[in-house]
C-alpha cells in the first residue's frame, strides 16, 4: 500500500499568517474596548489555552477581562466574527500548487490525514475549504484536546487512517516540536520550508518545495525514506 502521509497545516498547506492573525486581533481589541497591543500580547501568551481548551468567543472573554474590559455579549460576537472570518480566509489562501500535490497523492492512493495545532474558529472553518474533502482524516488540536508533540495526538491520526505510526510519513515546518513528536512514535519525518524555515537545527530529511514529495515517495524506499521499522529490521 502507498504510504500514509500525515500534514501539518500552517507554513505546511498554508501561510501561516501570523501578521494577518495580529491585525485582526488589533480589530477585536478595539470591539471590545480594550488595547489593542495588549490584547494581541495576551492572545499569545495564552496560545496553549486556545489551542486545547478554548473556543473564540471564551477568550475573547476572558482576555478582554484580564486586560480590565467588560464586553457585552454583542461586542464579543462581533469580534468573534472576526476570528472565524480570519480562518476561512487563511484556508482559502491554500495555492492550486499544493491543491495539485495532493490531488496527485490521492490519485497514487496515499492515504491522507492532517494533524493542526489550531483554534477552534479553523476547526470550524475546516469542512468548508478546498482542503477537507482531499483528507481521509484531520485532527485539530481544539476538538482532540491534544497537541502536538504529545505522541497521543500522532498516535490518534494513524489509528483513525487504520495504519500505524511507522508506516507513516509526516510533513511539517516544525512549529511546536511536531519533528520531534513524529519522529518519536516512528513516523519518517519530512521537514518543510516552502514557506517557513521554522526549525533549522532539525537534522533530518528537508522538503524544499511540496511539489517534489509525490516523486519523492515513488522512489523506492531510500535510507532517508526507510521507517524507523524498516531501518530496524535491516
Ligand atoms: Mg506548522
Amino acid at each position: 500500500m502507498p504510504r500514509p502521509v500525515i500534514f501539518d497545516l500552517f507554513h505546511t498547506l498554508v501561510e501561516g499568517a501570523d501578521q494577518e492573525r495580529d491585525r485582526v486581533v488589533g480589530e477585536m481589541a478595539l470591539i471590545v474596548g480594550v488595547a489593542p497591543a495588549a490584547l494581541v500580547a495576551a492572545y499569545h501568551a495564552s496560545w496553549r489555552d486556545r489551542l486545547v481548551r478554548w473556543d473564540v468567543e471564551e477568550t475573547v472573554r476572558l482576555l478582554a477581562g484580564r486586560l480590565g474590559g467588560a464586553p457585552t455579549d454583542d461586542q464579543v460576537t462581533r469580534a468573534g466574527h472576526l476570528r472565524r472570518a480570519l480562518a476561512r480566509r487563511v484556508l482559502d489562501s491554500v495555492s492550486a500548487a499544493t491543491l495539485g500535490v495532493l490531488d496527485a497523492l490521492r490519485a497514487e492512493r496515499h492515504p491522507l490525514a492532517l494533524i493542526s495545532n489550531a483554534t477552534s474558529e479553523t476547526a470550524e472553518a475546516w469542512p468548508g475549504s478546498r482542503l477537507a474533502r482531499r483528507f481521509d482524516v484531520a485532527i485539530f488540536s481544539s476538538e482532540v484536546r491534544l497537541a502536538k508533540p504529545d505522541p497521543a495526538i500522532f498516535k490518534l491520526a494513524a489509528e483513525r487512517l487504520g495504519v500505524v505510526p511507522t508506516e507513516c510519513v509526516y510533513v511539517g515546518d516544525g512549529a511546536d516540536g511536531e519533528l520531534a513528536g513524529a519522529a518519536a512514535v516512528g513516523m519518517t519525518v519530512l521537514r518543510t520550508t516552502e514557506h517557513n524555515d521554522t526549525d533549522p537545527s532539525w537534522g533530518g530529511p528537508m522538503l524544499a518545495a511540496l511539489g517534489d514529495l509525490p516523486a519523492l515517495l515513488r522512489e523506492p524506499a531510500g535510507p532517508h525514506l526507510a521507517s524507523t521499522s524498516d531501518s530496524q529490521i535491516r
